[in-house]
């Protein structure tokens, strides 16, 4: 997980907003597909929470405290983020999975959160440092700091599953091959670490001690 730098909410939703003043009701916004590709587009294209890829389809607007216990934050800007839809990402290889690979992020995030162990995205600007990776499985675990709230974080959004650390594995591969024909492949992989990417802060955390040892 990332830290994401909320900006100013958008002029259409905050419009948009007044006219629901006397019937709040999520359903009644007409904006959510528009606040979503803003949102989409604030997030640099990527899942706030498992760092896969969004666009337009494969992904919905995510309430970080669910509506149901929050209804007051409802409409606030800084509670609005987007998360991918999981399952529903990878739907060619859905069957290959098992259920509990399959949810993840906003749709596996269940509405009784506890916000003293919820490691929110918005919030912690360091949140990148609670979280490590294994390089071999290339899934993701508590790095030690605070270690009770990443544990609980990344059970939360199922964010350790078989097929995250695929999509992972992938990701380097996909990187790998990519430099592999650049004669100076250090000064291309900082480089293409310096952008937000899928699966950015797994690729960062991956490659750094390759980046250090190399001259
Ligand atoms: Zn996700």
């Amino acid at each position: 997980m990332r830290y994401i730098s909320k900006g100013e909410s958008p002029d259409f939703f905050e419009k948009e907003k007044q006219l629901l003043v006397d019937d709040p009701a999520w359903d009644n916004l007409h904006c959510k597909r528009e606040l979503r590709l803003h949102l989409i587009k604030e997030q640099k294209a990527l899942c706030v929470y498992c760092e896969r890829g969004i666009d337009d389809a494969n992904s919905h607007i995510e309430h970080l405290f669910a509506q149901s216990d929050n209804p007051a934050k409802r409409f606030e800007y800084d509670n609005l983020v987007a998360s991918c839809n999981g399952d529903q990402c990878v739907s060619a290889s859905k069957d290959s999975y098992k259920p509990e690979d399959v949810h993840s992020c906003g749709h596996k995030k269940s509405d009784d959160l506890d916000v003293d162990k919820f490691l929110n995205p918005i919030v912690h600007s360091d949140i990148a440092h609670y979280f490590v990776y294994d390089k071999e499985r290339c899934s993701i675990y508590a790095s030690g700091k605070d270690a009770e709230k990443a544990i609980y974080t990344i059970k939360l959004l199922n964010l350790d599953n078989h097929r995250l650390n695929n999509e992972r594995a992938n990701a380097r591969l996909a990187l790998e091959k990519t430099v592999k024909m650049y004669p100076d492949r250090k000064e291309k992989i900082r480089f293409l670490l310096s952008k937000e990417r899928a699966f950015i802060s797994f690729l960062r955390h991956y490659f750094s001690p390759f980046l250090a040892e190399l001259p």
